[in-house]
């Protein structure tokens, strides 16, 4: 058998590139074999926090020049990164913790970059995101990435409002200074029916995945003052997806195709409901040849 390492050194790694490299989100060896190597190949280490990045090389016997690339000089960071880049460098980014983008600085990074001609290599491995995602469950079909709510109460009221109906579940990243006040503002606007996941300190010594409703998430955090502690994902089921009734409209699409053609009927019905005018024409269309079938049937 191959060595894995072996495995990861025989890819092409081409200088003069960008290489996105996540790195773990608690548990320093949740990194990837091919991380490792790129990170001992690169020239340089793009970091969110270079004395954060450099300690964490340190645990894996690696040791890189790192440039500071963090939310308030991405930029001006970027352009560094060019400059080394069209020196034929090969360049890591890396965030403070798992994927590098994902309520990360990075993005804008890979932006400036692709944009300058050069390549842009991603390297998965480990974000909170879908470490909390594998563990939900089936009640997660499919799900929209928040990240961090708006901070300030009317604007994450507002924020929150705007979702009330998205059916996909809703992944929320929180810091522990705000999970009650979180969870308390998603039971307010949701209501307490829906389920909702609490995945703290993921990968870590204290980890804990709790799975409740709304309405009981904050007698949940409240029963022990540990629960509040940690870095939190929180999944909150999607808004409860009424079935479509096709028959909702039958009653009245049936007095008025009494007077009325199939399209008028129709029309009108989209008036009075506000229901698509295409599905109430189908609609119209089926009842018609249904009462036309039960005619044929009556007079044979
Ligand atoms: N880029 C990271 C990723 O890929 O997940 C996210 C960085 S964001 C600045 C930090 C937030 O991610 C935390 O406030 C928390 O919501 C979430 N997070 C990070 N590590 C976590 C962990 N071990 N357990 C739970 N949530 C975590």
């Amino acid at each position: 058998m191959i060595p894995l390492s072996e495995l990861a050194q025989g890819q092409q790694f081409p200088p003069g590139a960008l290489y996105i490299v996540a790195t773990p989100i608690g548990n320093v060896a949740d990194i990837t074999v091919r991380a490792l190597h790129v990170l001992g190949l690169v020239d340089r280490v793009a970091a969110e926090d270079t004395r954060n990045t450099s300690q964490l090389l340190s645990r894996y016997g690696i040791s890189k020049p790192t440039l500071a690339v963090h939310e308030h000089n991405e930029r001006s960071a970027a352009e560094h990164v060019i400059a080394h880049l069209r020196n034929g460098e090969r360049i890591a980014c890396v965030s403070d913790a798992g994927t590098p983008g994902i309520s990360d600085p990075g993005a804008r990074l890979v932006d400036a970059v692709r944009e300058a001609g050069f390549p842009v290599i991603p390297l998965p491995g480990a974000s909170a995101l879908t470490t909390a995602l594998s563990a939900a469950g089936a009640w997660v079909h499919t799900f929209s990435f928040i990240g961090f709510l708006a901070t300030k109460p009317k604007q994450r009221a507002t924020q929150l409002l705007s979702l009330l109906h998205h059916s996909q579940a809703l992944v929320i990243y929180e810091a522990p200074h705000r999970i009650v006040e979180t969870v308390q503002a998603l039971l307010d606007a949701f209501g307490g029916d829906r389920q909702l996941l609490i995945a703290r300190e993921l990968t870590k010594l204290h980890e804990s995945i709790h799975r409740c409703t709304l309405a009981e998430g904050p007698t949940w955090l409240a029963g022990d003052a540990n629960r509040q502690r940690g870095e939190f994902v929180l999944v909150v089921e999607g808004a409860p997806q009424e079935a479509p009734q096709e028959d909702a409209h039958d009653a009245l699409l049936t007095t008025l195709l009494e007077e009325l053609s199939v399209s008028s009927a129709a029309k009108l019905a989209a008036t009075l409901t506000g229901a698509s005018r295409n599905a109430l024409y189908t609609r119209a269309l089926a009842l018609t040849k249904g009462r036309e079938e039960e005619k044929g049937r009556e007079e044979e």
